[in-house]
């Protein structure tokens, strides 16, 4: 899809598996699995899709997957594929090695978003875009590094902080155009300082949904996730992205959704509706 000076593309990064209770809150299984299969385990299957924007001479990284750190318990746990596709396969499609990412926004610094942004190797961290600037939200990176009780583990300090060690992090404050047409918005219903990308070019507009809204389904208004630390708060930012994305006709991408990377949406009686999948 081009918008304005941009060409968007999404990287798959690989798959993984959550629990589908916990990706749907208070609904219960009986209506939830019938959108998303769960495995033998509970677990639904999730992307772990990135959006690259190329243009301008950039090559911006909206969100890194989860990365390749965790050890083989964990692996199992959480179902990691990254076999069928990663981001170095993805990348590669577009002619790009990780080197040649010259920006990586982060919507939020939890493990399945910010997880590819760094590598370990010889007992030391490494940026896994060694010439890219790297930018997260201020309240989000303090949040990070003092998170809550609810959410402490889903951020591992080893995803972020050796960015701030190398210099390479950018803290924004609040909403901003961090390049020509392409803008971050704040969500804090799911975590603090979590930032959407808004690219647009005055006709078309896309918006990255983050966690505010991971997969298709979630376009529902009461399925909100159980990691969410502000439910109600997430169900207000989501219906007025909703309604603005269902009234000017944006293109919503979703990051966790295997089945729809990017969406339509249209008001119906029980509030949105998916009206179109998009292929970018
Ligand atoms: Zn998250």
């Amino acid at each position: 899809m081009k918008i304005g000076k941009y060409e968007v593309h999404q990287i798959e990064t690989g798959i993984f598996g959550l629990d589908g209770g916990a990706m749907f809150g208070i609904v219960p299984r009986t209506l939830w699995s019938k959108l998303n299969t769960p495995d033998d385990e509970n677990r639904i299957d999730m992307a772990l899709r990135a959006l690259l924007i190329t243009g301008g001479k950039r090559n911006i990284l909206v969100d890194t997957g989860i990365g390749n750190k965790f050890p083989e318990k964990q692996k199992k746990i959480y179902k990691i594929d990254q076999v069928t596709y990663n981001l170095n396969s993805s990348l590669k499609k577009f002619n790009l090695e990780t080197k040649d990412i010259t920006d990586v926004i982060l919507t939020h610094l939890h493990f399945d978003h910010a997880g590819g942004a760094t590598g370990f190797e010889r007992g030391e961290h490494y940026l896994t875009f060694p010439n890219a600037t790297y930018y997260v939200q201020k309240t989000n990176y303090e949040w990070a590094i003092h998170p809550s009780d609810k959410d402490r583990g889903s951020y591992l300090r080893g995803d972020f902080v050796p960015i701030a060690e190398k210099g390479k992090l950018q803290l924004i404050e609040g909403r901003a155009e961090i390049f020509p047409q392409i803008e971050v918005f704040i969500s804090n219903g799911h975590t603090v300082g979590q930032q959407l990308v808004k690219l647009s070019d005055g006709k078309q507009t896309l918006v990255y949904c983050a966690d505010l809204i991971p997969m298709a389904s979630h376009v529902k208004i009461p399925y909100i996730t159980g990691f969410d630390i502000y439910p109600l708060q997430i169900i207000e930012e989501k219906k007025e992205l909703l309604s603005m994305a269902s009234s000017n006709g944006w293109t919503l991408f979703l990051g966790h959704d295997v089945m729809s990377e990017a969406v339509t949406v249209e008001k119906s009686e029980m509030g949105f509706a998916v009206k179109e999948k998009i292929f970018l």
